[in-house]
């Protein structure tokens, strides 16, 4: 029985994924201030544009699992 390939949305989805728990990437995603529950960043207690939530800024910070 063979599985059919990933889709190219989900090598793409991977390939990001990766490049985020790897810090390779920057984003508020991947920063120990961003809150997924409210999806804020704790420094100024908002929910960062798009485009910092996508690259981060100046003050990401990694998110490290302890
Ligand atoms: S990358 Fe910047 S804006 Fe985003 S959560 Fe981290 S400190 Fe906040």
């Amino acid at each position: 029985m063979s599985s059919n390939p990933p889709t190219q949305f989900e090598q793409h989805e991977l390939l990001h994924k990766e490049l985020l728990s790897n810090f390779i990437v920057h984003s508020c995603i991947n920063c120990d201030d961003f809150n997924e529950a409210n999806e804020t960043c704790s420094q100024v207690n908002q929910r960062p544009p798009a485009k910092i939530v996508v690259f981060g800024c100046p003050k990401w910070t990694p998110s490290i699992p302890f």
